[in-house]
């Protein structure tokens, strides 16, 4: 058939709509910008009015009894590993497929990363790589709900109540998502996340830190909230010094982003039902093709994908004779859809986290306060260190048009089936789809 001619070899297209604004993020409206051309007007950029009246808010969205913003995500999460007492020689065990600031913060709190590989499925926390790696040395558990899919948390709790290691979780991809009913950063001493331009839940540039624990809230806010430094602050271990921040930091969120917050924040859970459905659709028309299947939970009811964020998909060549993910995701990209191979690289191969001495202590910064090597050369984490030839990034669907959606999963289907025509110039992966160029020794 004429139209099932790839378009790489010259055939239609399979996308032929204009998105129009079925793509667009963040969704801006005029109450965007009155919210924040209040602030502007006033002058009160780097006021505390509006961020308090925004941390109230999301704390009754989150159920939390603290929260504090910050001006990104990665102090947010700087500033969790300050309050969990992440400190001099400590580790902490992260899974190694992940964005940096989930963990590389801990280097300047002169702790160490310890890698663990990811589920094959939910592409997070692998919980049977983790206890293993539990030392006297270890302080907190990274869990990060990875592009939107929840952990395992009753095993991942189990093990950390068990070692009585407080866990810390990342919620920059999964912000109000469900497991089992209970909302992801409910499960951890301390959760933090992103709010940048880009992640589900968008106000400009941000980070939120969220948790019931007051200890671990003073400790926040001492870190990088002089100004707060004050009132905030009961703990006498913390008094003495307060009106500086102890982590020498200044990481108060800015108004304009938190003004912007506070409209985004109300529609968030409308908008983030709009994307899982129209996620679900594009999987669900796709459902039983050879070599896709979709990266997300069961069925959408008492756990969810939350926002979705950077949806992804898993890719099984095996089912396509081979095919690699890059010819794959070119085939699909020539019909008029969106399809990037991979996912974020392992961390533990990049050589920040094995030759570089960032402070001048005459060995590599990973060493430093570890007790031992605990470099993890490459062979330690399998599932991280080939996840990039299974992965492959979709179009991220903001609004449920059915019609559009159709054609994007038609572009799909289209080169799944026509795979065979594919395989003779395949040139495969390039080495740099899983590992670090140029760190494989
Ligand atoms: C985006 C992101 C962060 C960092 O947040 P910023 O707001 O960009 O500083 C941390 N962790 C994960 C998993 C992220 O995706």
């Amino acid at each position: 058939m004429a139209e099932n001619k790839l378009a790489l070899w010259g055939g239609p297209k399979a996308v032929q709509n204009d998105p129009g604004n079925t793509f667009t993020w963040p969704i801006v409206t005029e109450e965007d910008e009155t919210a924040v051309l209040e602030v502007l007007r006033r002058g009160a950029m780097s006021d505390l009015d509006v961020t308090m009246a925004f941390e109230q808010e999301f704390a009754a969205w989150q159920g939390t009894r603290y929260t504090l913003g910050f001006n990104t995500g990665t102090a947010a999460l700087h500033a969790a590993m300050f309050g969990v007492k992440l400190g001099v020689g400590d580790e902490i065990i992260c899974p190694s497929i992940t964005y940096w600031a989930s963990v590389l913060q801990c280097f300047s709190l002169e702790a160490t990363p310890i890698f663990a590989d990811i589920d094959p499925d939910t592409l997070c926390i692998a919980p049977g790589d983790i206890e293993h790696r539990i030392t006297e040395h270890t302080k907190a558990i990274m869990v990060v709900h990875y592009l939107g899919h929840p952990a395992e948390m009753d095993t991942i709790m189990a093990i950390a109540q068990r070692y009585h290691i407080p866990i810390i979780e990342d919620v920059s991809h999964a912000h109000g998502g469900l497991y089992k009913g209970r909302k992801t950063g409910m499960f951890g001493a301390v959760a933090a996340m992103s709010l940048m331009s880009g992640k589900s839940l968008p106000i400009g540039e941000g980070g939120m830190l969220v948790t019931d624990n007051r200890e671990i809230y003073e400790r926040a806010v001492a870190f990088g909230h002089y100004r707060r430094f004050d009132d905030a602050i009961k703990s006498e271990d913390l008094r003495p010094y307060r009106g500086l921040p102890l982590g020498g930091q200044k990481y108060r969120m800015n108004q304009l982003c938190a003004a912007m917050g506070r409209v985004q924040l109300k529609y968030y859970d409308n908008r983030a039902a709009e994307v899982r459905q129209a996620i679900n659709y594009f999987w669900d028309l796709l459902e039983g093709v050879p070599g896709l299947r979709a990266h997300r939970v069961q069925a959408e009811s008492d756990s969810t994908m939350a926002g979705w964020y950077s949806a992804s998909g898993h890719y099984h060549p095996e089912e396509l004779g081979g095919l690699s993910v890059t010819r794959f995701a070119e085939a699909v990209r020539a019909e008029g859809s969106v399809c990037a191979p991979g996912v974020n690289k392992p961390l533990h191969l990049h050589p920040l986290f094995n030759t570089c001495d960032i402070y001048g202590h005459g060995q590599p910064t990973r060493l430093v306060h570890a007790h031992r090597d605990v470099r993890q050369p490459p062979g330690g984490l399998p599932v991280s260190e080939h996840i990039g030839s299974h992965t492959y990034r979709m179009p991220q669907f903001k609004r449920y048009y059915p019609d559009i959606i159709a054609q994007h999963a038609a572009a799909y289907r289209k080169v799944a089936e026509n795979y065979a025509a594919l395989l003779a110039d395949d040139p495969g992966d390039p080495p740099e789809l899983n590992d670090w160029p140029g760190n494989l020794n």
